[in-house]
């Protein structure tokens, strides 16, 4: 079975190592390949989608920056791709090329792993960024309820996203605000969530964060980072100073993978097994890289 990844840059790209190991767990054989496409390759991006459409690659994710653009090659598109308008996940059935997202089911299963369970309790989120990735954490939180403070750099540019996914009729509310805001925002409201989906604090640039330091995190806050790489990053390290929970985006991007490899295989992968296996190999590549 082929399988790979879209998008650019991808050298630091955990991807492979998650699919790779998930294959051999289901004893398949196949690969699962980086397939980077700069921008100025005109062409590139729907000739790898075509490979879908003709069978001769079973399953694609899609990462920065094509997760919007390639809605227009797709024949059809699940409801939650429908809905967020950005697809990680490509597949066909039926001969037909379908677009879906795991990003969503993926933030809210590793939040539940990491003991706040979205659907139970509504509350009020600040999420930072308006991106690709922010229309999933958008959608997953105004599914159940959540009150949601969008804090961008360019709120004019963010406008049309936000008034997208207003118009889809889900539950919760979202108010969208200046970066420069974030203190009178804290002054309002009790914040319970935040979730940064900007590509502030990844490495090489680990010193940045979205939160500004002269302003403090709220101790009863739960600060997740989409970011994996560094595994504290700066707003990480602020919310550790706060005494606030946290995690980083490593959990997610599991989950999202796993949840891709069933579309694919139809094979649900032991979870825990998973994780063990993928740990040790990841410290393993993590030393070979130190030395
Ligand atoms: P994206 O589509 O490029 O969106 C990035 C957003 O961040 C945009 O709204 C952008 O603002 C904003 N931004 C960029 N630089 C900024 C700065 N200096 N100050 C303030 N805002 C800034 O990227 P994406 O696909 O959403 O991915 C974002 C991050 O999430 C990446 O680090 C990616 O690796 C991570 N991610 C992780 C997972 C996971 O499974 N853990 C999944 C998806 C993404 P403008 O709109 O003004 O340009």
């Amino acid at each position: 079975m082929k399988l790979g990844l879209l998008g650019w840059p991808l050298s630091h790209s955990k991807s492979p190592l998650i699919h790779n190991l998930a294959l051999t767990m289901a004893n398949m054989e196949g690969s699962y390949d980086l397939v980077p496409i700069d921008s100025q390759e005109s062409g590139k991006l729907a000739a790898e989608i075509q490979k879908i459409r003709s069978g001769e690659i079973a399953g694609f994710n899609v990462t920065i920056p094509y997760k919007e653009e390639v809605l227009r090659y797709m024949d059809r598109l699940s409801p939650a791709a429908k809905l967020i308008g950005a697809i990680n996940t490509i597949h066909r059935r039926d001969g037909l090329v379908i677009g879906d997202n795991t990003d969503a089911p993926g933030f809210v299963c590793d939040l539940k792993n990491q003991g706040l369970d979205l659907t139970q309790k509504p509350g009020e989120a600040i999420v930072f960024g308006a991106g690709g990735s922010a229309r999933a954490i958008l959608y997953s939180l105004l599914s159940y309820g959540w009150q949601i403070h969008l804090l961008v750099r360019n709120v004019e540019k963010s406008r049309e996203m936000v008034n997208d996914i207003k118009g889809k009729g889900l539950t919760g509310g979202i108010k969208i605000r200046s970066v420069s805001d974030l203190r009178s925002t804290l002054k309002h409201t009790q914040i319970d969530l935040v979730v940064n989906t900007t590509p502030l604090g990844m490495f090489p640039n680990v010193g940045a964060s979205p939160w500004a330091m002269e302003v403090g995190i709220p101790e009863t806050t739960f600060v997740y980072d989409l970011i994996y790489n560094p595994v504290k990053t700066q707003l990480l390290l602020q919310a550790d100073q706060a005494g606030a929970k946290n995690a980083n985006g490593q959990g997610m991007l599991i989950e999202q993978a796993l949840l891709s490899f069933e579309i694919w295989t139809g094979i649900k992968t032991d979870r825990d097994q998973f994780m063990k296996h993928f740990l040790q190999m990841d410290q393993n590549l993590n030393q070979m890289e130190k030395k």
